[in-house]
């Protein structure tokens, strides 16, 4: 039994379709490396769907509100929870008359939105619609595999589709 996250560390998989006695293994393999003594995590469903989605699972099929580090952020979003959102929103019409300018606002289209953003593109199967988790291959770390379709990603395929769609801004 895992306790669930909504960036979790690891995923699971199964062969059902596999012939032999082993199919009905389950597997559970972290995405990454983690630090010693962190909880190791799933997610209950695909990690792609929104906060309210989530959240609505998670109370009615689990019984509690997650307060992971993505939800707290997400909760902020606009178009994640239909609640409130209207409230945040402050006007600044009235300003006290020294004219301090906007520069906060241009910052805001960086990645500070979405922090999580390189987990997506990382650990996301690209395979439209999928859903799916990648996570390293066991004794092949440079191969990713999907745990909902099975499509596998090499490292090197993960890099040039980074370089052609530039989903990744590194500063380097
Ligand atoms: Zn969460
Ligand atoms: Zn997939």
């Amino acid at each position: 039994m895992l306790n669930h996250d909504c960036l979790p560390n690891a995923c699971r998989f199964e062969y059902l379709d596999k012939p032999g006695a082993s199919n009905t293994d389950i597997y559970i393999r972290l995405l990454h490396d983690v630090p010693q003594g962190s909880e190791i995590c799933v997610s209950y469903f695909p990690v792609n769907w929104n906060y309210k989605e989530r959240r609505e699972r998670l109370v009615e099929d689990y019984g509690f509100e997650c307060n992971c580090e993505r939800c707290r952020v997400e909760q902020t979003w606009s178009d994640g929870d239909g609640e409130g959102d209207e409230e945040e929103a402050m006007e600044h019409d009235q300003t006290d008359g020294d004219g301090v300018d906007e520069e906060e606002e241009m910052d805001k289209d960086g990645d500070g939105d979405f922090p999580h953003a390189m987990f997506f593109v990382k650990y996301l199967c690209p395979e439209e619609s999928c859903g799916g988790t990648m996570a390293p291959l066991p004794g092949n770390a440079n191969l990713m595999e999907c745990n909902v379709c099975g499509r596998l990603r090499s490292e090197q395929e993960f890099i040039d589709d980074l370089e052609q769609h530039g989903t990744a801004r590194h500063s380097d």
